[in-house]
């Protein structure tokens, strides 16, 4: 399967075992209800690409979700997983491990632009974003063919946009959010940088299919904010999320990959999350090869060797957890170090 590991992902692919594993007690059933397609459209069966970084093939080879599921690599990669070996699986960081992982009903995450309007230094060096040019244009193709796809499915279906650009500032995906034809059995789940909400979410056709808004925080106060989320102003943030709250009784998470750079916040985050009444959601940060070398680790606050861990597990045992909800693994690590305490 290592042929069908594209180039991007080769860093993440060598990053874990990539043998038959054991002792792996419980279930997956991402690779028969999961499809994400990626920046170049090619589709994988995991609800991150990075976890199971084998490609079934690309996008615009298909005329149906059906087919990416049927696909002859789809069907190695099902029964693989099905009979618990979980060989191409990243078992130590996806949550197998922890507990079962089951999607119903399907789940189509569409990750084909990376254009945002920040450029944070977790995610990216510099400004990405694509309005001329063959790359444009190659990416304009398959965001209709997706379209067209979608209109087409007929299936109960959560759409998952985007996983690594903002779906509001990418006129990549304009014409999914505009074009798509609305299907009750369709439920959209937007992730996005908030920060163009309140200007183009009441443009958007899709608006009454969108069922949860996550919104990538990563702070809990302004100083904080600006450093982490490059370009991005705190006050345009927080009116914006105060505007969705007023306007939705859709599901909102706030979502922070926890890092050395705002770690120090958590205690601000949380007052943030009980002010505007929403939910919280905090993850580890993963290595996707933005950072090269060393910049990883001086970043992974949560890794023993690094000189904050000890604090930042301080704190992140006190906190009130009113409104905070933890990544399983992450969540381990805490109650791991409090019965250590
Ligand atoms: S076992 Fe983990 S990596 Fe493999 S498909 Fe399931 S969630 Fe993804
Ligand atoms: S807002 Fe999200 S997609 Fe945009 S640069 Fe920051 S981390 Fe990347």
């Amino acid at each position: 399967m290592e042929q069908y590991v594209p180039q991007h992902l080769k860093h993440q692919y060598d990053l874990y075992s990539r043998e038959p594993k054991t002792g792996i007690i419980h279930r997956c059933n991402f690779p028969d209800s999961v499809v994400s397609i990626d920046t170049q459209g090619e589709c994988f069966l995991c609800r991150c690409d990075a976890w199971l970084p084998v490609s079934v093939g690309n996008i615009m080879d298909f005329n149906s979700f059906e087919e990416i599921w049927q696909s002859d690599r789809a069907r190695a990669l099902q029964n693989d997983v099905a009979e618990q070996r979980f060989t191409y699986c990243s078992v130590d960081y996806c949550g197998i491990r922890e507990e079962n992982q089951m999607q119903s009903p399907k789940w189509i995450s569409i990750n084909i632009d990376e254009s945002c309007n920040l450029k944070c230094p977790s995610c990216r060096s510099g400004m990405i974003n694509f309005t001329k040019g063959t790359e444009y244009d190659k990416k304009i193709k398959m965001s209709e063919h997706i379209s067209r796809m979608l209109s087409a499915y007929d299936q109960r279906c959560i759409i998952n946009m985007s996983g690594n650009g903002d779906p509001f500032a990418s006129l990549i995906y304009r014409p999914l959010i505009l074009n798509t034809v609305p299907n009750e059995k369709h439920e959209y789940r937007m992730m996005s940088n908030g920060l163009l909400l309140k200007k183009l979410l009441p443009k958007t056709n899709i608006l009454p299919s969108i069922g949860e808004y996550h919104i990538s925080v990563d702070a809990g106060n302004k100083s904080t904010y600006e450093r982490v989320r490059l370009g991005g102003k705190w006050d345009t943030l927080v009116d914006n999320l105060k505007w969705l709250r007023q306007n939705t009784n859709k599901k909102i998470s706030l979502n922070f990959v926890l890092q050395n750079d705002n770690w120090t916040s958590l205690r601000d985050f949380e007052k943030l999350l009980m002010e505007l009444d929403i939910w919280g959601w905090m993850t580890r940060l993963e290595d996707w090869g933005t950072w090269q070398g060393e910049q990883f680790r001086r970043h992974n606050v949560l890794g023993e060797y690094h000189i904050n861990h000890e604090k930042c597990m301080k704190l992140l045992s006190k906190l009130t957890y009113q409104k905070l909800r933890f990544q399983p693994s992450l969540q381990k690590s805490i109650d791991r170090y409090k019965s250590k305490v």
